[in-house]
């Protein structure tokens, strides 16, 4: 089974770890691939470029060899979309392999605005995990294929390459980029919401107006 986590990680934080390794341990699988996306240029202000992002990661998962980088989306110009990143890895495991993508409850509820989102399912499982403050709107798009293509267990996950969606109620970490993004600007301290090595590459660069000199 291949599994993928995709975001902006903008920057990383232990919500981002701490799920993905609570996935690994559901899942039972040897690893999650975590998928930065590409940021277009007009965004880039705000945040941190594509290479800080994917550095920032690097620094994160070091020393753990059950999280792993795939920086396939960075590679492409121009936006990515979760649906060419799935067909290039379904075409890589061949037909048969499960392959699956792991998104929030706050990305999934906007499901129906994915580019090919009708196709998504027919290349790989979902697995929803949950988030603090943020539910399925009933009725909306997203929770009717939930319900459609609803898997009971993490087996049925294993039976079959793709089509499945996996409600994952993992320990709620409320810690969000955004938060982390406004705290640094506002010169709060972020200790402890991150890895330190990923914060102290936040104040040596500068990022998201930190102040290189200040102590985090
Ligand atoms: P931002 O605040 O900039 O939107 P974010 O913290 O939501 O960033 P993303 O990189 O956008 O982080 O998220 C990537 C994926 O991780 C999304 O599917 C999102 O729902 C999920 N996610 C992020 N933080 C958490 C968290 N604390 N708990 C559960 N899921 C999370």
């Amino acid at each position: 089974m291949h599994v993928i986590y995709g975001g902006t990680f903008d920057p990383i934080h232990h919500g981002h770890l701490r799920l993905a390794l609570e996935v690994v341990d559901a899942l039972q699988v040897e690893r999650v691939n975590l998928v930065p996306c590409h940021i277009p240029p007009h965004r880039s202000g705000t945040g941190a470029t594509s290479a800080q992002r994917l550095e920032m990661i690097c620094l994160a998962i070091e020393g753990e060899a059950r999280l792993c980088v795939d920086d396939r989306e960075l590679q492409r110009a121009g936006a990515s979309y979760t649906a060419d990143t799935l067909r290039q890895l379904r075409h890589e495991l061949g037909p048969h392999q499960p392959l699956v993508m792991v998104v929030g409850t706050d990305a999934f509820a906007s499901f129906d605005q994915w580019r090919e989102w009708r196709g998504i399912p027919e290349l790989a499982h979902i697995v929803v995990v949950s988030r603090p403050g943020s539910e399925l709107p009933e009725g909306s798009a997203a929770s009717c294929l939930l319900d459609e293509r609803r898997a009971e267990t993490v087996s049925d996950l294993w039976q079959a390459p793709a089509g499945k969606i996996l409600e994952f109620d993992s320990p709620l970490i409320d810690i969000s980029a955004t938060g982390i993004r406004q705290r640094i600007s506002g010169g709060h301290s972020v200790r402890y919401l991150l890895p330190d090595s990923v914060l102290q590459r936040i104040h040596e660069q500068g990022l998201y107006g930190a102040c290189p000199d200040r102590n985090f």
